[in-house]
């Protein structure tokens, strides 16, 4: 069974400073790394991790060669990573060594995804796979239309959050992410609390006090391993990957959110982005 992702695939350009620049001022960087990250690809690569098989579906410019290789290369399927003219999505870091960063996105090719024909590509998709998209790219309504209309489960991650981006969604998902932050503006956005959306799951990620899940049953909490984090990016991420892959593997929730928090636990004890996602034997 497979899980057809709609996502981001971004370079993540990450210079260490000495201190944060002020304008108009040149500095030296003292590291650089480039890795690879998006929402997407690091929920693809999640989810690869987690065993299970996924078809990622988007776009890289003629920059991206590279990331569409790490991609493959990772066991996730590019058959439908479309490659474009014009520059990739790609995130500019600058780090500091207090750990203050700041950072500048590109969207590149990631908003221009919505130029392919998704009833298409999910013409492949069989019973029991899943759909998983989150706000990186564009299309979004396009891919939850054709995903149900194949008869899809379909997993949305609300991030980066847009309540314009999100509320036409609403009605078409069985799987709604968020953190606390994305569920306290889509509540100020819709007037809805999280128990009254008209999503069948709802599951709430609470950084290092764990999670939430809101579903037909009721209201149940999950605490998070303790660890001691160095970098919570791709956290969310990885959780969310995970999830989706436990439930496709046919998972309860409740496990699937309990295997999804322990991957994010060791997750946040890494530096990076997709290249380090941890795999399911390593948890
Ligand atoms: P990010 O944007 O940093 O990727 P997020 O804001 O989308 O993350 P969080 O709610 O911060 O999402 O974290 C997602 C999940 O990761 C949590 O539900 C938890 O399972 C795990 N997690 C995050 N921080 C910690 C931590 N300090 N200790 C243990 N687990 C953590």
């Amino acid at each position: 069974m497979t899980i057809w992702t709609l996502g981001s695939v971004n370079a993540d350009l990450v210079f260490r400073v000495p201190h944060l620049p002020a304008p108009g001022e040149t500095l030296a960087a003292t590291d650089f790394s480039r890795g690879l990250g998006g929402k997407g690809a690091n929920m693809s690569v999640a989810a690869t991790r987690a065993g299970s098989r996924v078809e990622h579906i988007g776009a890289v410019g003629e920059d991206g060669g590279w990331m569409k290789d790490r991609l493959a290369g990772y066991g996730v399927s590019v058959t439908h990573l479309a490659e474009m003219r014009g520059p990739s999505g790609q995130a500019v870091i600058e780090l500091d060594d207090e750990g203050e960063n700041r950072i500048i996105i590109l969207p590149g090719t990631n908003r221009r995804i919505d130029i392919m024909g998704f009833d298409e590509i999910l013409s492949e998709a069989e019973e029991g796979d899943w759909a998983l998209f989150q706000n990186e790219t564009n299309g979004l309504l396009d891919f939850a239309q054709a995903a149900k209309a194949r008869g899809l489960p379909l997993a949305h991650a609300a991030a980066p959050f847009d309540a314009e981006a999100v509320a036409p969604l609403l009605e078409l998902l069985d799987l709604l992410v968020m953190n606390q932050v994305e569920a306290e503006q889509l509540q100020t956005a819709t007037g809805l609390a999280p128990e009254a959306l008209p999503v069948r799951d709802v599951v709430i990620t609470l950084g290092a006090k764990g999670a939430r899940w809101i579903g037909a049953d009721g209201d149940r909490s999950f605490e998070a391993p303790k660890v001691r984090p160095v970098d919570t990016t791709g956290a969310g991420d990885t959780f969310t990957g995970y999830l989706v892959a436990g439930l496709e593997q046919g998972l309860a929730m409740a496990e699937a959110i309990e295997l999804a928090q322990r991957a994010a636990a060791v997750m946040v004890t890494r530096m990076g982005t997709a290249d380090v996602i941890p795999k399911r034997d390593e948890l």
